[in-house]
């Protein structure tokens, strides 16, 4: 929940955000390395956990948390095969080393670090073997290590990762995960920062929009190694996966994508499947981007694009759902003429802990994107063939009343200020009459 006007600001200065700056490691695999015997000293420095796919090496003390790892890797399996279309009955014998390490020199001292493993800030992955450095919170140690896992997976079962996007997209993707009663479930779209301590990518992208330095996806799918160990690059690759696996308009074609992990013309082909929709593509994610939140709702924020009719001379009245983001009003604006916006109505902003009634004005009390919740905002987006900056992504406030000028020709949207996580408890509607000036 939005809770005060400084939400986002706090959230930021609050967060300490940890990035796994991996740097797998996907071509030329290491000569094949007995691991050392674990030494004798009792209660020996390096303990060895093993499960049907995974021995776990560390020098954390037991634990809960840390002894549960490599149950949960295996409950990661069958997720893994069930994404990339593999029978987990094929691949029984599959079996990752991971060294989860507090100290680095203890696991040198030991032999268990060759000298080929570069220097890197939080995991790594060579093959079926990953190490990762100990992390804060419990739930960033288990996202690094299923994080370093898909790596391994991809690159052991699929034969390679594709492009740096993606290898580094799937890997975020996979990672989120939620952990319930024992019940580990990857590819989770966070509901709050609580669910998932010391992650962050959210709040890099946000704050990279936030300071106009917001990536298109073109951009991203350039992403190379020589920026590699560039934070941001983490949240702008676990967005760009999210984006694609969960809007319905390209999650079936984007999860095929795994067949062409060894093509070299891989984002290419990408681009070629997406087809006419590649130029919605770029527009969704603008709007994604912008209104990127925990909790994100693919379903109320998608847009219905219906290119306006002129307003008639007594001007038009329109309906405004509450629970969903931009909606068309089915009128076309001309650009540098004024029109006249009236609002009203009583809509449902929030359920919990009881109904939180609003009106177009918005409430003052609470804010959202530097706006008062739920007031009304229009947008006009020019009609036609997606390009460039979306007018979408720069709303305007009108609440109960306002002239608006048109800032250029196309179709008025309207929507009220919510966050995209919070449109599922509101109710209700408005009505909105535009008349001309
Ligand atoms: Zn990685």
């Amino acid at each position: 929940m939005h809770i005060s006007p400084s939400y986002r600001t706090r959230l930021l200065r609050g967060l300490s955000v940890t990035v796994c700056a991996c740097a797998a490691v996907f071509a030329g695999a290491l000569h094949c390395l007995a691991e050392p015997p674990i030494e004798k000293d009792d209660p020996p420095a390096i303990r060895r956990l093993v499960s049907e796919h995974l021995t776990l090496y560390t020098d954390l003390p037991p634990g809960d948390e840390v002894d549960a790892l490599p149950a949960l890797f295996d409950q990661a399996f069958p997720q893994w095969c069930a994404y990339f279309g593999l029978d987990p009955a094929d691949h029984v014998s599959w079996h990752v080393r991971a060294h989860l390490m507090r100290s680095r020199e203890r696991f040198e001292a030991a032999g268990f670090v060759p000298a080929e493993l570069h220097d890197f800030t939080s995991g790594y992955a060579i093959g079926d073997r990953l190490w990762c450095y100990d992390q804060t919170s419990d739930y960033y140690r288990r996202h690094l290590l299923l994080h370093e896992g898909t790596h391994a997976f991809m690159q052991s079962l699929l034969g390679g990762v594709g492009p740096l996007w993606y290898a580094e997209g799937m890997a975020e993707l996979l990672a989120t995960h939620t952990l319930e009663d024992g019940k580990l479930t990857l590819n989770q779209f966070p509901k709050s920062p609580g669910e998932v301590s010391k992650w962050g990518r959210i709040e890099l992208v946000q704050t990279a929009f936030d300071a106009l330095r917001a990536k298109t996806l073109e951009r991203v799918f350039e992403y190379d190694a020589a920026q590699h160990r560039e934070n941001e690059w983490y949240g702008w690759c676990w967005a760009a996966a999210a984006f694609f696996d969960g809007d319905p308009r390209y999650r079936a074609r984007f999860r095929q994508l795994h067949d062409t992990v060894d093509q070299p013309d891989f984002t290419e082909r990408w681009r070629e499947a997406l087809g006419d929709d590649w130029g919605r593509a770029q527009e969704d994610w603008q709007l994604f981007v912008a209104n990127l939140d925990y909790g994100y709702d693919f379903a109320r924020t998608n847009v219905e694009m219906v290119a306006g009719e002129p307003l008639p001379a007594e001007g038009a009245r329109i309906e405004v759902a509450a629970d969903r983001g931009w909606q068309s009003s089915g009128i076309r604006l001309t650009e540098g003429r004024t029109y006249r916006v009236v609002a009203r109505g009583r809509y449902q902003v929030a359920a919990e802990p009881s109904v939180w009634w609003c009106e177009p004005g918005g409430v003052t009390i609470r804010y959202h994107d530097g706006l008062p919740l739920g007031i009304l905002l229009a947008a006009v987006r020019a009609d036609g063939a997606p390009s460039g900056t979306t007018g979408l992504i720069k709303p305007l406030a009108i609440g109960l009343e306002s002239a608006l000028r048109a800032p250029r020709d196309g179709t008025l949207y309207l929507r009220i200020n919510e966050s995209s996580g919070e449109l599922s408890d509101n109710a209700g509607s408005l009505q909105v009459d535009v008349l001309p000036e």
